[in-house]
């Protein structure tokens, strides 16, 4: 099996890289670095029969000499900070890169996996969100360049499955921490987790009652490898439906680092989500998938990493 992890230096997609390797695909990662980092895949790379990295803005068309059974299609700024500072980029990936990752699956025969979010329902009116919620999203607002490269992505893969019949799968994934997030990324796990181990007053945007559902990245890659490897064409939830307040995330930080910190109260974003939690029923049954790591064990797991990768020397 040869398979394409576009965006595979980053985050989550470094963590699929891995999982491939562990069940004998051989990977072709393809990244240009926006957001993603070598380090990530370093322990890869000496896997030279194995893996290959492939330095691309996919935004532009790839063309490829082997054959390919899977595209893992991941590339995208993701952090909120990032995608607004590259508003142009993340639309441009989520269209042309898609439409171009699309075009090569086609070419190749090969299944192709999209890699939407949640943000695809916006500021969401109903709660949990389940796939058949259309969403509700600001169009023109800050957030939009992410929300609607997604959504457009999501309209352009189901178009060359039913017209193309491409085989494809879109999975819809709900907000994802782990090892190897980057600590400036503006995201709220690495931005807690590190004003926790510094000493720094925690940035609480808002009031803190806006809520997320956090998932740990190991369980997170397993519900999407489950998905690409299922028969299931429609969009799909991964993520873990435990639902916090984002003040009450804090002080599980603040409690796991053991800081002496202090929470402040920050504006809030323009159209930030104010409540977000995934309806997972259907990944759980078609998939047979369901979250096992809870948020402490994974925040532990969390913080273990930003202590090692702070560490002087
Ligand atoms: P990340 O920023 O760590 O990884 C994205 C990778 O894509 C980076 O390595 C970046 O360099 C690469 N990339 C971006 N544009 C590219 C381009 N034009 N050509 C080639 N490579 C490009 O982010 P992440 O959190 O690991 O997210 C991975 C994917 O999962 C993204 O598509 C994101 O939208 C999606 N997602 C993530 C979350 C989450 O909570 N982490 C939630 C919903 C969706
Ligand atoms: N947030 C916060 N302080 C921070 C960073 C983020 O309170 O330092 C909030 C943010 O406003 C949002 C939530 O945490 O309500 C999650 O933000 P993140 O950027 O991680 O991702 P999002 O879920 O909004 O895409």
């Amino acid at each position: 099996m040869r398979t394409i992890v576009t965006g595979g230096a980053g985050f989550m997609p470094s963590h699929i890289c891995d999982l491939l390797l562990s069940k004998g695909h051989e990977v072709i990662c393809v990244d240009n670095l926006v957001t993603g980092n070598m380090n990530n895949i370093a322990h890869c790379m000496d896997d030279k029969d194995n893996f290959t990295f492939i330095d691309h803005d996919i935004s532009k068309p790839l063309f490829l000499d082997e054959d390919i059974d899977y595209i893992f299609h991941m590339a995208s700024p993701a952090s909120p900070v990032d995608y607004m500072e590259l508003p142009i980029q993340t639309l441009k990936v989520g269209a042309l890169g898609t439409y171009n990752m699309l075009g090569l699956a086609k070419a190749k025969g090969a299944r192709i996996l999209l890699a939407s979010t949640s943000e695809v329902y916006g500021d969401p009116l109903v709660n949990p969100q389940s796939e058949d919620y259309w969403g509700h999203v600001n169009t023109i607002g800050p957030r939009g360049v992410y929300d609607e490269a997604k959504r457009y992505a999501e309209a352009i893969t189901m178009a060359y499955h039913r017209y193309h019949g491409v085989d494809t799968r879109i999975v819809r994934i709900f907000n994802t921490y782990g090892p190897r997030m980057r600590g400036h990324d503006g995201r709220v796990v690495p931005n807690f987790v590190n004003q926790a181990l510094k000493g720094e007053d925690i940035t609480v945007y808002g009031d803190g009652s806006q809520t997320r559902s956090f998932c740990y990245v190991s369980d997170e890659i397993e519900g999407i490898y489950r998905l690409m490897m299922s028969d299931h064409c429609e969009p799909v939830n991964i993520g873990n439906p435990d639902e916090k307040s984002i003040l009450e995330f804090a002080e599980t930080v603040i409690d796991i680092t053991g800081s002496d910190s202090n929470i402040i109260y920050c504006d809030l974003p323009q159209d930030d989500p104010k409540v977000r939690r995934p309806d997972i029923t259907k990944a759980k049954k078609i998939l047979g998938w369901e979250p096992k790591v809870d948020l402490r064990d994974g925040l532990e797991k969390t913080v273990e990493y930003f202590r090692s990768v702070n560490r002087p020397g």
